[in-house]
């Protein structure tokens, strides 16, 4: 192990910068848990690793017993050489416990990151600083946990004094203690003076003890950084449930609404448990974050699972998982109201939910997934890192997983990740259901709920994007049924549809609006001549004849065009173009005529027809000649 041998080489600075054995911890455990076998892999991942620790490793040295505070470097933060005494009475005065100090026996922390059960008293820490200088030296003290209840900073002043400060996610602050997401103080040192400092914890859930005593600025630095990042994590949390919110108005997916509620609770929950809620208002409410952080963490886990049973429509495709699942989120809302039952009740229901809840959700997602119900291998994927975190730090408790500062983070950062990808996983649907409601599913034009709600739109005020209306039926199409069947007739609507789009696609949106009828809505204003030379080419194209099994169909078209006019708007413009179709249809099929503004307002009987394709009437009744065309 050559990175070990460098380390007492370079053991020159009497700090002991934390997390460097957590982080030699995580790469034994990485080894142990990628079960490497080939040499060569276990090479590149000491490579990998190396590289990223080394400078880490580099300023490692062993703890200092007595802090010196005058030469503390302007970036320290590290982990002070505690003494630790536990089991000690919660009922027993804070000044018998300090003037008895020696007999209780505090002990050197073996471990970086110790953790103890709340189970056995209260936990007391001891350190001390000194400052030879002829300044006053500063520094802070973190205790970066958020979930500690309550902490008691007492500082032993020279003149034999105790001086009391309070910080944690049961009380507000008081004293040296700072409005920090978890408990930290101020801790300041007269000229040439020593100061003994004690530490009383006090938690009824897990007590685990990162403490760190750091610059000015270094604390400010890394206070930032956490407030960022947890700002980010919340934000991309509140962020989905907008977008769920938004999703849920324009579709009947009821999967939406328990979604506003899933990204609501884990928005809360990441505020909670990151300690920002308790840094924003612990200063002023007397109020117990970590009991509330419980409660977050039951509703987010009850609203996921109540989401996959109607996201996967379980109670239909996996009837039998659907009963188990449905027992889950009813225990994990138990657990939300624990504090009104008997605490054996709240005690097996938050592990429940919140241990076995996240196992069992995500082996009937594996179950589902392999059974081949829809959507579940998504709900796996995106419940997966929710898993492997909760396990992660469940673990920790039994000390099988080592302690790494970004523990705090992993599970906000899954709960992030299963927003993210559930919520690109409901948007693709809602996306998918939106395109084939809109969609005529036989030539993939627009169909007429599309049209329908495009007029709707620009009837109520016009993007002025649509300025043409060209409205199409094709002639005679009924007898190509008749005679070759109706399969016959589909193709020759699909091959239409393909005319349609060499003859019209970039200059306007097409639709199929019913069974032989189309309707180009035509971007912006065209000239008269361009647009009746785009539809007389189509309608040169129509004529082709298509090859279906052993029969050459031929089938015409009628044309009507018109233009958008303030006074009548969209409406108007469809009004017409239907209008200018069904004269052409009345003059015998197979031409095209566009509207005349001037002769309308002129209240003429009798439209100018401008374009009237004469020899189509000829071709079409040369093609059709025998059956179609009577
Ligand atoms: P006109 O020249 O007056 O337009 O008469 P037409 O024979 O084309 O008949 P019309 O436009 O009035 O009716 C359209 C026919 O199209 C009615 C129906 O039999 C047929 N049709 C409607 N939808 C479909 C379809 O999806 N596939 C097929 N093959 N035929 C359809
Ligand atoms: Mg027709």
């Amino acid at each position: 192990m050559p990175i070990r041998r460098r380390i007492p080489a370079l053991k020159q600075r009497d700090l002991y910068q934390i997390g460097v054995n957590q982080e030699l911890e995580l790469i034994r455990f990485g080894i142990m848990w990628l079960g490497i076998k080939s040499g060569r892999w276990r090479a590149a991942v000491w490579a990998m690793l190396s590289c990223l620790l080394l400078p880490s490793l580099a300023i490692a040295g062993e703890p200092p017993r007595s802090i010196n505070l005058a030469s503390l470097p302007a970036d320290a933060a590290f982990t002070p050489a505690l003494e630790i005494a536990t089991g000690i009475d919660p009922s027993a005065l804070p000044e018998d416990v300090i003037a008895s100090a020696n007999e209780l026996g505090f002990k050197s922390a073996g471990k970086k990151t110790p953790q103890f059960s709340p189970r056995e008293g209260d936990v007391w820490l001891r350190f001390t600083l000194t400052n030879p200088s002829l300044d006053v030296q500063s520094a802070k003290l973190a205790l970066r946990f958020p979930y500690l209840e309550r902490t008691d900073l007492f500082e032993r002043r020279a003149d034999g004094s105790l001086h009391h400060s309070m910080a944690g996610s049961a009380v507000p602050i008081t004293g040296a203690a700072i409005a920090a997401a978890y408990p930290a103080y101020h801790l300041h040192v007269a000229p040439s003076e020593t100061r003994e400092y004690f530490i009383r914890i006090r938690s009824s859930s897990l007590i685990l003890l990162p403490v760190t005593i750091a610059s000015e600025a270094a604390f400010a630095q890394r206070m930032t950084m956490e407030t960022l990042v947890w700002s980010l994590i919340v934000g991309a949390a509140l962020a989905f449930a907008i977008y769920a919110a938004s999703m849920s108005f324009t579709t009947a997916n009821g999967a939406f609404r328990i979604y506003i509620c899933f990204a609501l609770s884990a928005a809360l929950y990441i505020l909670l448990s990151s300690g920002l809620m308790n840094a924003l208002l612990g200063t002023h409410v007397h109020f117990n974050f970590a009991r509330t952080v419980f409660f977050t963490q039951a509703m987010v886990m009850a609203f996921g699972t109540m989401f996959i049973m109607v996201f996967l429509d379980m109670e239909k495709q996996a009837p039998r998982l659907y009963r188990i699942f449905y027992l889950i989120a009813f225990i994990s809302v138990l657990t939300g109201i624990s504090f009104l039952l008997p605490a054996w009740i709240g005690q097996l229901s938050f592990v429940i939910a919140t241990g076995l809840g996240p196992i069992v959700v995500v082996a009937g997602l594996a179950l589902m997934s392999a059974s081949g119900v829809s959507g579940a291998r998504s709900a796996l994927v995106a419940w997966l890192p929710c898993l492997l975190a909760t396990l992660w730090i469940y673990l920790r408790i039994f000390d099988v997983t080592p302690y790494l500062p970004i523990n705090h983070f992993l599970l906000p950062l899954a709960f992030a990740f299963t927003l993210a990808y559930l919520s690109a996983v409901l948007g693709g649907q809602v996306r998918q259901a939106e395109f084939w409601a809109n969609t005529d599913a036989m030539t993939g034009l627009g169909n007429r709920r599309l049209l329908d709600r495009i007029c709707d739109l620009e009837n109520r005020q016009t993007s002025e994007r649509y300025a043409t209306a060209v409205a199409i039926d094709l002639d005679n199409f009924k007898p190509v049924n008749d005679t070759f069947g109706h399969a016959a007739g589909d193709a020759v609507l699909v091959a239409m549809a393909e005319k349609l789009r060499a003859h019209f696609g970039g200059r306007g949106d097409i639709f199929r609006v019913g069974g032989d009828e189309f309707l180009i809505l035509g971007y912006h204003w065209q000239s008269r001549m361009d647009i009746i030379t785009q539809a007389n080419a189509f309608l040169q194209a129509a004529l082709t004849p298509l090859q279906f099994e052993n029969n050459y169909i031929s089938v015409g078209a009628s044309v009507g065009i018109a233009f958008l006019d303030h006074r009548t708007g969209f409406s108007g413009m469809l009004r017409q173009a239907d209008a200018e179709l069904y004269h052409v249809k009345s003059a015998g099929r197979g031409g095209i005529r566009i509207s005349d503004q001037r002769q309308r307002d002129r209240r003429s009987s009798e439209p100018v027809v401008f374009a009237e394709n004469d020899d189509t009437e000829e071709r079409v009744a040369k093609m059709f000649g025998t059956s179609q065309r009577r």
